[in-house]
């Protein structure tokens, strides 16, 4: 089954998710708590269309393989190809913003990274990006000043603030698209902020944006 992006207006986009295109460290307080530097071009990759699931409801995870870490990140969704464009294009053609969880098989994470090997089955696991409903954009908003938050059983865990990403979102949505051609139904995710961290069974968690997103999941206990 294709996941499909859905707009919060219970409108289905035209096409299914093709691939969830993230970037690393684009927080500098994250890459501190992570005792990784800071960089000068955005770390990329790739989650594939298999990993997406909704967020609203029941998060699983293979905590059976160690430690499942949450990642809350803005995610944007993209309504036109781009391929090699600059930065005001790319940003034309985002065409809704949500929340996602990158989830994170960190203990297999690290592993790979100390071996010098590709991280993909640590981020890239059926169910590794849940995604909630895309609020619909005609215009561009104002990227710096949007806030998203994640609670973790009534706790406060993460805090974004689009004015603290080192690479804004039409300047990372370009540099994508450089490397990768970007497709209609494709969700860019844009890092996360400080405060990762296990994610605990059975939690609830609540999430939310400025300008009126708001969600609740449950993680499978
Ligand atoms: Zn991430």
């Amino acid at each position: 089954m294709r996941f499909v992006p859905r707009f919060t207006d219970g409108r289905e986009f035209a096409a299914p998710l093709g691939k969830v295109v993230c970037v690393g460290r684009n927080y500098a307080e994250h890459a501190r708590e992570m005792d990784a530097p800071v960089l000068d071009e955005p770390l990329l990759f790739i989650k594939p269309a298999t990993s997406a699931v909704n967020l609203e409801g029941c998060i699983a995870a293979p905590f059976e393989r160690g430690q499942v870490h949450y990642e809350t990140e803005l995610a944007l969704l993209i309504g036109e190809p781009l391929s090699n464009v600059a930065p005001d294009l790319a940003e034309q053609a985002i065409v809704g913003i949500g929340l996602a969880l990158d989830l994170t098989l960190r203990d297999v994470q690290t592993r790979l990274k100390g071996q010098g090997q590709p991280w993909e089955i640590a981020k890239g696991f059926d169910g590794a990006c849940p995604l909630s409903a895309f609020l619909p954009l005609s215009e561009a908003p104002n990227w710096s000043a949007l806030e998203f938050t994640l609670e973790v059983n009534g706790e406060s865990r993460q805090h974004g603030l689009g004015a603290d990403m080192l690479f804004s979102v039409p300047v990372l949505v370009a540099e994508m698209s450089r490397h990768f051609t970007l497709l209609p139904g494709d969700v860019i995710l844009t890092g996360t902020p400080a405060g990762v961290g296990e994610l605990p069974r059975g939690a609830t968690l609540s999430l939310s944006l400025t300008g009126g997103l708001a969600v609740e999941a449950r993680v499978a206990g």
